[in-house]
């Protein structure tokens, strides 16, 4: 804890105020995405906003796990977990997330579903062993800070030969989404949102490396910082970042040293390779069909592919017409921009996805900053 305290220092945080806010030009306005949630919930949590000159505007992007994961993709899973010989195992907060018909994952395991809840991608592992009567599936999620795990599970997977596990794989990679945000006409045409730089995921990147990110500084002129997740680590990116945009700079420069190489983990790396191919094509949710987004699992292990071995059906779905998640998710709205915010979803009843996650904008702003004055 002593090592997380140094990085939550108060008077540390005052003075990179202080320097920040003399280092600001009056006469800009700066709108800086954090493409991670962990960063969206530490900016809540921490009131980084408050001690941020009024001309600094924080962008909440799409990078909370569950959130951005489509409608259609959770209805299937509930499809499947609904199989009378089916166990679909997930991690705790995908169990939460409002599908059609105003199912849950939840709600089909009281319903009779079998659905459990793990911690550990590896529990499903310990499942099916234990289970060698139920087609135990793994319902696999996340950008690539999860991928590593998924890969390792369906390797062990092989090793030990268990016939009755697969992963219904849903991975999704970081470099795509921000591609897209940066090409939605809202961004290029109507100027509705402005990003005028990103705070770039740390665990991601300590995953591919910040090497990915140099696309995005030199072709489209907007500067990236790879930031930590405690209050001091996304003030010096701010402040790195404006350093950036005052001298006309746009590249890509690295906050974590910590934990974040150019490179990456090319151990991991190379196990998501030997696993995972991308998909032409992916939905997102609130950013829609974005080429070469998600990955799929190689034929190289097709049998402990979920959707090939059950033939699973993807179905259109509508989203709640209340629910503002995929603006919000594409940094278009803010969670008070939604009429049921605190009032018909809140994080006990949640009506979109990103009320769920602590790393959801609407469940942090919920939790940490509801009633206080709105950022600009
Ligand atoms: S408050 Fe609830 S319904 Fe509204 S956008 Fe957020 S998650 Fe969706």
């Amino acid at each position: 804890m002593r090592y997380l305290h140094g990085f939550r220092e108060g008077a540390a945080a005052t003075a990179l105020a202080e320097l920040l806010a003399e280092e600001v030009d009056p006469s800009r306005e700066y709108h800086l995405m954090e493409f991670c949630g962990g960063h969206t919930h530490a900016i809540s949590r921490y009131g980084v906003e408050d001690l941020l000159p009024a001309n600094i505007h924080l962008v909440h992007g799409p990078g909370c796990p569950v959130c951005v994961l489509a409608l259609p993709r959770l209805d299937a899973a509930i499809s499947l977990a609904r199989r009378p010989n089916v166990t679909l195992v997930s991690y705790g907060d995908m169990l939460r997330v409002p599908a059609s018909r105003r199912l849950s994952l939840l709600k089909a395991r009281a319903a009779g579903a079998d659905v459990r809840m793990a911690y550990s991608a590896l529990e499903s592992l310990e499942i099916a062993a234990a289970s060698p009567d139920r087609d135990v599936v793994f319902f696999a999620i996340g950008f690539e800070t999860t991928t590593p795990a998924t890969a390792h599970l369906i390797r062990e997977a092989k090793r030990l030969g268990l016939a009755n596990f697969s992963v219904y794989c849903n991975h999704v990679v970081t470099p795509a989404a921000i591609q897209s945000i940066l090409d939605a006409p809202e961004v290029r045409e109507w100027g509705q949102v402005r990003v005028d730089g990103f705070i770039g995921p740390s665990h991601v990147s300590a995953v591919i490396g910040s090497q990915p990110y140099e696309y995005f500084a030199e072709e489209y002129r907007r500067p990236v910082v790879i930031a930590g997740f405690e209050p001091l680590d996304v003030m010096q990116a701010i402040r790195m970042l404006v350093q950036q945009i005052n001298t006309g700079r746009a590249c890509v420069e690295n906050q974590f040293t910590r934990g974040v190489t150019r490179e990456g983990n090319r151990k991991a790396q190379m196990l998501v390779a030997d696993v995972f191919e991308l998909r032409q094509s992916f939905a997102w949710r609130g950013l829609g069909e974005l080429p070469y987004s998600g990955l799929r699992i190689k034929s190289s292990y097709r049998e402990f592919d979920a959707e090939r071995r059950f033939d699973m059906a993807v179905e259109p779905a509508t989203e709640n017409a209340a629910c503002q998640c995929p603006a919000i998710i594409r940094g278009v709205k803010k969670p008070t921009d939604c009429a049921i915010f605190g009032t018909a979803c809140t994080p006990r009843s949640p009506i979109g996805s990103c009320m769920v996650s602590a790393e959801g904008a609407c469940a942090a702003h919920y939790k940490y900053r509801r009633g206080l004055p709105i950022a600009a």
